[in-house]
């Protein structure tokens, strides 16, 4: 059975392990992927950015409770977080670097930062 190349569709001529059928398509198709990791990374990043701005800003004293409509008006974004901590109590903080937050009761946050 003939392969077909990923980057162009064309049949591939040549020694059985070869993926593509030139090295113009294996550098445009490795350029691709690598692009487009580069940009999940990048767009990651920039989430997590301002997510901690968000938190920043609201908790400026270290301690803050917050509704969690005022988190949204932000586009606080909760799918974006570096670590999750979960006390002997069975609370769970998630964490923006050094800022988190507990979810209360009736949809608050108990903003709070890291020592
Ligand atoms: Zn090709």
């Amino acid at each position: 059975m003939k392969k077909l190349c990923p980057e162009c569709g064309g049949k591939i001529i040549g020694r059985e392990d070869k993926k593509f059928c030139s090295d113009y398509c294996r550098n445009a198709y490795n350029n691709k992927v690598n692009k487009d990791s580069k940009n999940l990374i990048r767009n990651t990043n920039n989430r997590l950015r301002k997510n901690y701005k968000i938190l920043s800003d609201l908790n400026k004293s270290g301690k803050t409770k917050v509704n969690r409509v005022k988190l949204l008006n932000q586009n606080f974004d909760f799918n974006f977080f570096t670590s999750i901590y979960t006390t002997k109590t069975g609370n769970t903080y998630f964490y923006v670097y050094d800022q988190g937050y507990l979810p209360l009761e009736n949809d608050y946050y108990l903003l709070i930062k890291r020592e």
